[in-house]
């Protein structure tokens, strides 16, 4: 009996457990309503959100923060905005991150196009910060407005019973434990960890035509107001200025160019990235500051983003959006706040007994509203980014037009989320 939750309210699809003491190692809370799995941007904002608004709420992360990450830490400056709301801008500043005024990107032959950042809004600054600072930041924000945050531990599987998630067993060390919570988002980001227990998939290695390598880098030559992309056979590349003084390097190779290289991130840098020709300028005298990271990457876009009952996803997690347009962790901070006041929506609702279904339904719908037209755009640019020529041939057509140009860059974002109006879509029909 003491390994069984109590159940202590009943409302309708609301219930609320308190778990027997004897499984408290971990935790001196007892009952949460939302646990979320993945302390990146998109768990940390989530779990902000949801605690400013009084929801007792367990942000669980693999990792012990601060880790190094592999991303362009190119931080779009409408993150400024979700910085504010989250009451965590001061910490990033105080973290001294480089400032980016545009980025320019480059073809194969050194053809180049100009886009300030000062287009995507707010103070038209965008942010050179590593992963390490910023995420870290974010983090220890989640626990200083009431999250409560277990680092080092891994969500290993979930609760179900008849298709309704209801928690998570966690994984620390060798002790694992069960929690449960009406709600779990899956924040783990492109690994979709939760997810996968849901829809297990094998791994297929032709699944796996990409791979992503980052690395901290002294001696570049790219000023330190700017992010250059550089375009290259199977894929392209971003390098910028970071805190300290240092350049972030971060890349996507072909498989196939990468097994030619031997898999040494040294030379794929130097024998695929630096066939682009701005970038061999760039690049020449740079050296690795950091060890390199590496990952394999199976594609972009967009998943399920409330796949069951009680389970919803937010981040890389529910899409991954192509990391050229600089906006990831745009999408994993609103995408956290959008699920947080979906979900702060649903347990303060006001109507008769509210529904996991009806929670699905509006997070879906405001979901899609908010990011469906990005992503396509998004796809559409990749697409013809990959085909020999045209590449070239676009960045002559945009350096010729800016009124082409800011409004293609624009696509790749979405409307200001002011209030996240998004969120409040319409009810679900029927019963939940
Ligand atoms: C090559 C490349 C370059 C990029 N460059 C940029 C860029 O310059 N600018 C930009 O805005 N975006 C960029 N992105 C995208 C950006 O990195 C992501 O969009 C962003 O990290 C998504 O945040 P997230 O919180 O959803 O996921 P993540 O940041 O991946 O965080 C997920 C967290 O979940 C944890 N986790 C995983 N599994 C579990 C588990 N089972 N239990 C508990 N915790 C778990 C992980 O340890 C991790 O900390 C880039 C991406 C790539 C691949």
């Amino acid at each position: 009996m003491q390994d069984q939750p109590q159940l202590v309210t009943g409302k309708k699809d609301q219930l609320r457990f308190v778990l027997p003491d004897r499984i408290l190692v971990m935790s001196g809370a007892t009952n949460y309503e939302v646990i979320i799995a993945g302390g990146g941007p998109a768990g940390a904002s989530a779990a902000t959100h949801l605690a400013m608004r009084g929801v007792r709420v367990l942000l669980v992360e693999q990792k012990k923060f601060p880790r190094p990450k592999l991303c362009g830490e190119f931080i779009s400056p409408e993150c400024a905005l979700h910085f504010a709301r989250l009451q965590v801008a001061d910490q990033m500043l105080a973290a001294r991150p480089a400032t980016l005024t545009e980025t320019i990107f480059y073809s194969r032959n050194g053809s180049s196009v100009s886009v300030p950042s000062s287009w995507f809004g707010h103070a038209g600054l965008a942010l050179g910060l590593s992963r390490a600072e910023m995420d870290e930041r974010l983090l220890r924000r989640a626990a200083a407005a009431g999250a409560e945050v277990i680092e080092n531990t891994s969500v290993s599987g979930l609760l179900m019973t008849d298709g309704c998630v209801h928690g998570v067993n966690l994984k620390q060390g060798s002790a694992e434990r069960s929690y449960r919570a009406p709600i779990t988002i899956d924040a783990t980001g492109r690994g979709r960890a939760l997810i996968k227990y849901l829809r297990p998939r094998k791994n297929d290695p032709r699944r796996t035509p990409m791979v992503a390598f980052k690395a901290h880098l002294k001696d570049t030559g790219v000023a330190t107001a700017v992010c250059e992309i550089y375009f290259y056979r199977g894929g392209y590349g971003g390098l910028s200025s970071i805190e300290d003084g240092l350049s972030n390097l971060c890349f996507i190779a072909s498989a196939r160019d990468v097994r030619a290289c031997g898999a040494d991130p040294d030379r794929v840098m130097r024998e695929v990235v630096c066939q682009n020709k701005r970038a061999s300028l760039t690049l020449a005298a740079a050296r690795a500051h950091s060890p390199w990271l590496a990952v394999s990457l199976e594609g972009f876009g967009r998943h399920e983003v409330a796949p069951t009952k009680g389970l919803l996803a937010v981040g890389d997690a529910a899409s991954f959006i192509d990391p050229f347009t600089g906006s990831g962790m745009l999408m994993a901070l609103e995408s956290g706040e959008l699920a947080a006041t979906s979900v702060a929506d649903y347990l303060n609702a006001n109507r008769p007994s509210p529904s996991l279904e009806d929670l699905r339904f509006r997070y879906a719908t405001a979901y899609h509203q908010m990011f469906n037209s990005r992503l396509r755009v998004c796809s559409v640019i990749r697409r013809a980014a990959f085909v020999p020529g045209l590449a070239e041939a676009a960045i002559h057509v945009f350096a010729a037009s800016k009124r082409l140009r800011r409004r293609l860059a624009r696509a790749t974002r979405g409307r200001a989320p002011e209030g996240c109006a998004a969120a409040r879509a319409p009810v679900a029909p029927g019963p939940g």
